[in-house]
């Protein structure tokens, strides 16, 4: 066996009501001054965590911060650097956990160190990946930099999160274990990482939709996106997070959502190339096909399966193939034009994916 991986130093704290624990963890970076950031809808949580931080509460920055616009992200810094912050605390999902790794970046404040609270399933707590829209551009990067110090998973804090987010979520974080499991990149850790983040969100995602305050499910899923982030920061994703990063970037579609949708398209796709990882994949769902059992899992939990259904106009097809499809990238199965024009017509649609050639 030979293989390499990247141990990111970081610390994670994982239960019910390790949000109390902030102070100390604020305390343990050496930092005096935590600005608390968090969207709009979330602010009542940042409130309390501010509450919790005490005479070390910098202050709450709550804005819009979807996909971090560039002009967010200035402000957000702006106001880090007039309040004296010698921290950020990023309550929230990809989005402001997206923006306090803008600020991380930002040359200038490479000094705010980040503790990232997450409320989604997202997974961006765990990776160095950041990105920023600038001109109806999202631009993303991997930099260590941005790495949250530490991360706080309180399940608790995730029991608000609509039945509608909480399964695009979902698969938005299978969907990095999906392609982590067939990255150029992967290895047996990021591998075992991304097949238990697939069997625990599996069992999870339907009872949490069921039952959004049911702790017990809520906490297996939140484990579930912590494996699944871990995956992704540890390996190179392919087609299918392309696709999603355009059809979010250039047309404005729910990230998640359209992770929900492309995913089994895409699994289709890579079926034969991928073999082992679908064997990996359907295994992890207990379904015998990997893509079919993900455009089974997306619809029993109450995900969008079309992309007809969550905004993308017919007429940007092409483009987005075209866009998809214009700089080179590893991918198990050689990326097309023709082969992504196709998956996306499928998605489009919401067709359930055909059995593979064999059944
Ligand atoms: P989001 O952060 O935009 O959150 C979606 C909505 O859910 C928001 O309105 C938010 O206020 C609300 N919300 C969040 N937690 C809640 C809770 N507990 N209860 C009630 N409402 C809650 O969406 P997201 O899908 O988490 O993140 C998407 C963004 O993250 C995208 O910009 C994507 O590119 C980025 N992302 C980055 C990485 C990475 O590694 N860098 C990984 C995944 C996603």
């Amino acid at each position: 066996m030979r293989f390499s991986y990247n141990q990111p130093s970081m610390r994670v704290l994982f239960g019910v009501g390790v949000l109390d624990r902030l102070a100390g963890e604020v305390e343990r970076l050496s930092a005096r001054r935590a600005l608390v950031l968090a969207s709009p809808g979330q602010r009542p949580v940042a409130e309390r965590a501010a509450r919790i931080l005490g005479a070390v509460a910098a202050g709450v920055f709550s804005e819009p911060s979807l996909h971090v616009p560039i002009e967010v992200a200035r402000a957000a810094y702006e106001t880090a650097k007039r309040l004296e912050a010698d921290c950020c605390v990023a309550i929230g999902g990809g989005s402001t956990i997206g923006l306090g790794k803008a600020i991380a970046l930002n040359s200038e404040a490479s000094a705010l160190p980040l503790i990232a609270v997450p409320t989604t399933y997202s997974g961006s707590e765990m990776t160095p990946i950041h990105g920023v829209k600038e001109g109806g551009v999202k631009k993303t990067g991997r930099d260590p930099k941005v790495l949250p110090k530490t991360v706080l998973y309180d399940p608790a804090l995730t029991v608000s999160l609509p039945r509608q987010i909480s399964g695009p979520s979902g698969m938005n974080a299978i969907a990095h274990c999906v392609e982590a499991l067939y990255a150029p990149d992967a290895n047996p850790m990021s591998s075992l990482f991304a097949a238990e983040g697939i069997r625990v969100l599996a069992r999870s995602l339907p009872v949490v939709v069921q039952e959004p305050a049911d702790l017990d499910a809520r906490t297996e899923a939140l484990y579930g996106a912590c494996l699944a982030g871990a995956a992704l920061g540890a390996t190179s994703m392919g087609l299918h997070h392309k696709l999603c990063h355009t059809l979010g970037g250039s047309f404005n579609l729910p990230h998640a959502d359209a992770h929900a949708v492309v995913l089994p398209h895409a699994a289709a796709f890579n079926r034969t190339a991928a073999a082992d990882a679908m064997r990996m994949i359907a295994g992890a769902l207990g379904a015998a096909d990997a893509a079919q059992g993900l455009y089974d899992l997306a619809l029993r939990i109450g995900a969008p399966v079309a992309l007809k259904e969550i905004g993308m106009p017919a007429d940007g097809l092409d483009r987005a193939a075209r866009l998809a499809t214009e700089h080179p990238y590893a991918n198990p199965r050689t990326v097309d034009y023709a082969g992504v024009r196709q998956l996306l017509e499928d998605a489009y649609r919401g067709t359930h994916p055909a059995p593979p050639a064999s059944a």
